[in-house]
């Protein structure tokens, strides 16, 4: 089971990565078929009526995911 939690952390971080290094669009949905020890990505488009589609993904800068790894403006912050 821990094994299963560390491959699918990995893809995680894996997709984060390639999203905020921009070396590629991260993958929209990965399945992990442990059977096979094989994973595979998703060719679904996006639907422009659909609110995760069309308001959330692709809101890369307006998303500000650095807000994240910023540390405090000063003592306060951080508590
Ligand atoms: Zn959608």
């Amino acid at each position: 089971m821990f094994a299963l939690n560390g491959i699918i952390a990995n893809l995680a971080v894996i997709e984060f990565l390639v999203m905020v290094t921009g070396i590629r669009d991260p993958a929209r949905r990965l399945t992990y078929k442990g059977t096979r020890g094989a994973v595979t990505d998703t060719i679904d488009v996006r639907k422009p009526d659909c609110y995760t589609c069309g308001c959330l993904c692709g809101q890369r800068e307006e998303a500000n995911v650095w807000r994240y790894l910023l540390p405090p403006l000063n003592e306060y912050d951080a508590i």
